[in-house]
């Protein structure tokens, strides 16, 4: 169970609109004057419910820095029992309602214009490691429960390449990185999830109870429920890994290669990425392989490990990695961009799931066309695959074939530049379009252009389910309508 603090009301902030003069009992309610605000009657809160304009400016702004709404309100809440108030009150008043992780969306997701936004930072509960699992409050980063967990030396078995995401954040979209062919994407790895519906109720819920909601919130997009906690599985951690980067020189055999370790599964991990030459033509190709050494595996045997792949051999590097270091290697290259003020760049990111017979040719055609431009100072491109079997949530929406291809052109570029960002904005609807023309899907973290009718697609088979979930645990709609999905 999340911690519920001593009960105490504030709103900070408010005196720009409003003074509050008292609590009114009778009515449970701040009483305030001089408001005209849709948060003129909060009701008793144990955390804070901030009207300033830091605040929501704050709230107003993503990893993106491309779609800005403006938020009412931010709400850090103290304990479960206020976002089952606020989300209460907010139904009652017609007002929308956004959760909020790490802000690491890149298209205004998580906004919410007029409504408001609840930091679920302050959610940050960890449970008792216990029979292999761990509870979570949704405002865990993985960093931080990785590090708790890595004291009973067990770990959760999927992290996302960045640790400094919020569990509930992951959890809405999927969490998918290296391990994903051996443990499926974040959310097949979740036994139960602790939700608040848009109806404003606390549910537990797991493949054995309430299974409709548990489908409907996993890589939900925050549609049905707000997620407050989760249970997750653990695995044996390795204390020490071997990193292998694997460098070839044509399209064909990387992508053979790559499928070829998800389905001998001889690695924990297989990403990849796609670098530009000299002559700026993306066309570097580097396999990311990683073996887990013992008490989670074998001493690392480079023989066995690289036997058959067709990399060249003149360039491979084997790094031996504490495990933390390896699972957190993207940390320190992210301070760096930090310094550099890299981190603040726009980031209108295109990512897509590419069918495992189409992903040649799909991803050569967006990678002929790639200039350095396209991808920016800080920019990567990634492409690796992933096992079907694996992937057992049915919101995590993927393309019909056994071995799909996560491709990310992680893009970046100056945030003033408004016409650089409209025309990757616009690259990244006609990829969309050609993938989705294939069998392909978007991976919903990036920022293409999507409408009503994009949703319903990409939905597809299981678009009645999620439209009658939203129905049922989100009756007046009021939950997190940046992903434009209703
Ligand atoms: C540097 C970087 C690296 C990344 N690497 C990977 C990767 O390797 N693999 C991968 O899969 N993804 C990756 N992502 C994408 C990331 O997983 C998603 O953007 C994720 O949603 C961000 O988490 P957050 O806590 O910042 O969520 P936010 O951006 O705050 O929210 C994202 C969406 O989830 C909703 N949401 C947030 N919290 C909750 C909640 N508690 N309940 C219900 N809905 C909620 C929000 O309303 C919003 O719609 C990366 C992102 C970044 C910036």
């Amino acid at each position: 169970m999340l911690p519920k603090p001593t009960r105490r009301t504030a709103l900070k902030g408010a005196a720009a609109a409003a003074v509050v003069v008292g609590f009114d009992p009778v009515g449970r309610a701040w009483a305030v004057r001089g408001s005209s605000g849709p948060f003129d009657e909060v009701p008793p809160l144990d955390g804070t419910l901030l009207t300033d304009d830091a605040s929501r400016d704050a709230a107003a702004d993503d990893y993106g820095h491309i779609v800005h709404r403006r938020p009412a309100a931010v709400l850090r809440p103290g304990s479960v029992d206020d976002v089952v108030a606020m989300v209460r009150y907010c139904r009652k008043r017609d007002i929308s309602v956004a959760p909020r992780g790490q802000g690491h969306a890149t298209f205004g997701q998580a906004q919410v214009k007029g409504g408001l936004v609840i930091d679920t930072a302050t959610l940050d509960h960890i449970g008792a490691v216990k029979n292999g699992r761990v509870t979570a409050g949704a405002g865990v980063r993985w960093s931080t429960l990785a590090q708790a967990t890595l004291e009973h030396g067990l770990t959760p078995p999927v992290f996302t390449d960045y640790l400094e995401l919020s569990v509930g954040g992951t959890l809405s979209v999927g969490g998918i990185g290296g391990q994903t062919h051996q443990y499926g994407a974040q959310v097949d790895t979740v036994t139960e999830l602790q939700v608040v519906t848009g109806a404003g109720e606390f549910v537990r819920c797991s493949r054995q109870r309430h299974r409709e909601l548990f489908d409907a919130v996993r890589a939900g997009l925050g549609q049905c429920a707000i997620v407050v906690g989760a249970t997750l599985r653990l695995v044996t951690a390795p204390e020490r890994v071997r990193h292998y980067l694997l460098p070839y020189d044509d399209l064909h055999t990387f992508l053979e290669d790559q499928r070829r370790l998800v389905e001998d599964r001889r690695f924990a991990y297989v990403e990849g990425q796609v670098q530009a030459d000299d002559t700026g033509a993306f066309r570097v190709y580097v396999l990311e392989a990683t073996a887990y050494g013992p008490p989670a595996g074998p001493e690392p045997d480079d023989e066995v490990l690289l036997s058959g792949l067709r990399h060249d051999p003149s360039g491979v590097t084997a790094e031996d990695l504490d495990y933390y270091a390896f699972i957190d290697r993207l940390g320190p290259v992210v301070e760096q961009l930090k310094e550099a003020g890299l981190w603040d760049y726009s980031h209108p990111w295109l990512n897509l799931l590419l069918p495992g017979d189409e992903a040649e040719r799909l991803a050569g055609n967006i990678l002929a066309g790639l200039t350095p431009a396209d991808v920016g100072p800080a920019g990567v491109v990634l492409i690796y695959p992933l096992q079907r079997e694996e992937l057992c949530t049915p919101l995590l929406r993927m393309p019909h074939d056994p071995v799909p291809y996560l491709l990310a052109v992680l893009r970046t570029c100056p945030p003033e530049d408004q016409e650089t960002i409209d025309r990757l904005l616009a690259a990244n609807r006609v990829a969309y379009e050609d993938a989705r023309d294939c069998g392909g899907k978007q991976y919903p973290v990036g920022s293409i252009p999507f409408d009503r009718a994009d949703w319903r697609d990409h939905f597809g088979a299981l678009w009645p389910f999620l439209r009658s979930a939203r129905h049922r645990y989100d009756p007046d709609g009021i939950l997190v309508p940046g992903q434009g999905i209703f």
